[in-house]
């Protein structure tokens, strides 16, 4: 009997379903897959959003009548606020081909969705208002999965940049190692790494990166994985292939792959190894001035100030066990007793205190000792559960193949 009442329920979903969906799609249709059509019914102008311009300014430039530009406002005020639109991206007007009537404003909220504010109809039963509905949607991009590989001589960075990678996926695939690797100081001449990941393409163009895969990367001859899989809506990342996580409760540097381009470079003075001999106790990455410097764990800031020759220093707590410090700060981005999340900027690289050039010195104190931040052994975040493990092999097994080939 329950099982009658379900299936009347979805049926009635089904059927609405068809009821409202192409009069709800058929204007978007014409400007997404618009170049596919025999003959194109609208056309577009777009609005370019300049320094200091504003929704209202942009409409009334282009003519828009002043009721209409209240009403697309208004419309789409329940899913996105239009006085948020951003310098660089447009405002995309659809006019029809036969009537010059608007029909849609389409806006690029960011690299994931895009908000449609759609002429319904001009008669409705109770009026004959014009009436204007909005959406956000998820960009409809085409994906094609694009396999990359190198070896590195010099850095990661220039030896994927020398074979046309996308910058944006060499960083996604640094991204996904951040946890194991220190991509200044760990890697060697000879290290290999090889990558999948999505490719995304509008109307045949294509736009950007999406996510990374899967990642191989051979540091020093050991194998390291890295697979991106969701296993529940709470635990998703990257996993490593026997489904450990391969993420873990301390970041191995405290500056993203994205500022380090220095390779191994000997040549700064302000690069300096963790040695006891020289009792430097700490790790010294060289960096322009400015670059963000990141919390490497979850913690507390106990301490944002001045402390002599280190400067502008940060001490974050994270656990009974272990401190991190950050010295010759330029600028702090947090305030002492500040709670702090593992990657959040907590300040600025400098050059103060007893420095003569900037860099950030990175200190890893464990149980009142510094140690050395690369040798420590941090564990692993929620890992992939054993009843969910023979799936996650099953879908990473083919992508392990290609990246061991
Ligand atoms: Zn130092």
């Amino acid at each position: 009997m329950k099982f009658l009442v379900y299936l009347v329920i979805l049926i009635a979903l089904v059927a609405g379903l068809f009821l409202f969906w192409p009069k709800s799609n058929k204007v978007d249709q014409n400007l997404t897959e618009g170049i596919e059509q025999a003959a194109p019914t609208t056309y577009t102008r777009s609005l370019e959003i300049t320094e200091g311009a504003t929704y209202g300014f942009l409409m009334a430039q282009a003519g828009v009548p002043t009721t209409t530009r209240q009403e697309i406002f208004a419309a789409a005020q329940s899913v996105y606020d239009l006085t948020k639109i951003r310098l660089g991206r447009s405002l995309d007007l659809v006019y029809d081909l036969t009537t010059d009537e608007l029909e849609q404003l389409v806006y690029q909220i960011d690299t994931e969705e895009r908000l449609y504010v759609s002429l319904n109809s001009t008669t409705t039963a109770s009026s004959t208002e014009p009436v204007w509905s909005a959406a956000v949607k998820s960009i409809p991009y085409e994906i094609k999965i694009k396999t990359v590989a190198g070896t590195i001589e010099t850095s990661m960075y220039e030896s994927a940049l020398a074979q046309n990678i996308d910058e944006r996926a060499v960083i996604g695939f640094a991204d996904a190692f951040q946890w194991t690797i220190d991509f200044a100081w760990e890697v060697r001449q000879g290290d290999t790494y090889k990558f999948i990941y999505e490719e995304r393409y509008l109307d045949g163009e294509y736009i950007m990166p999406g996510q990374i895969l899967a990642g191989k990367f051979v540091n020093a001859g050991k194998d390291l994985y890295a697979f991106y899989y969701q296993e529940t809506a709470e635990n998703f990342g990257y996993f490593d292939e026997a489904g450990n996580s391969a993420e873990r409760t301390f970041l191995k540097a405290p500056l993203a792959f994205k500022y380090i381009t220095s390779g191994f470079t000997t040549g700064s003075r302000y690069i300096a190894a963790f040695n006891i001999a020289t009792g430097h106790r700490a790790i010294d990455y060289a960096a322009t001035f400015g670059t963000p410097v990141r919390a490497v764990g979850d913690g507390t800031v106990i301490f944002a100030g001045w402390d002599g020759s280190y400067g502008y220093k940060i001490s974050v707590r994270h656990n009974a066990t272990y401190t991190t410090n950050y010295a010759h700060l330029s600028k702090f981005a947090i305030k002492s007793g500040q709670k702090v999340s593992q990657g959040q900027t907590i300040g600025y690289v400098g050059s103060t205190g007893l420095s003569t050039g900037p860099h950030l010195h990175y200190e890893l104190v464990k149980n009142g000792t510094k140690i050395n931040p690369l040798t420590e052994v941090f564990p692993p975040k929620e890992g992939i559960k054993e009843e969910n493990k023979p799936a996650y092999l099953a879908v990473t097994k083919d992508l392990k193949e290609k990246l061991d080939n």
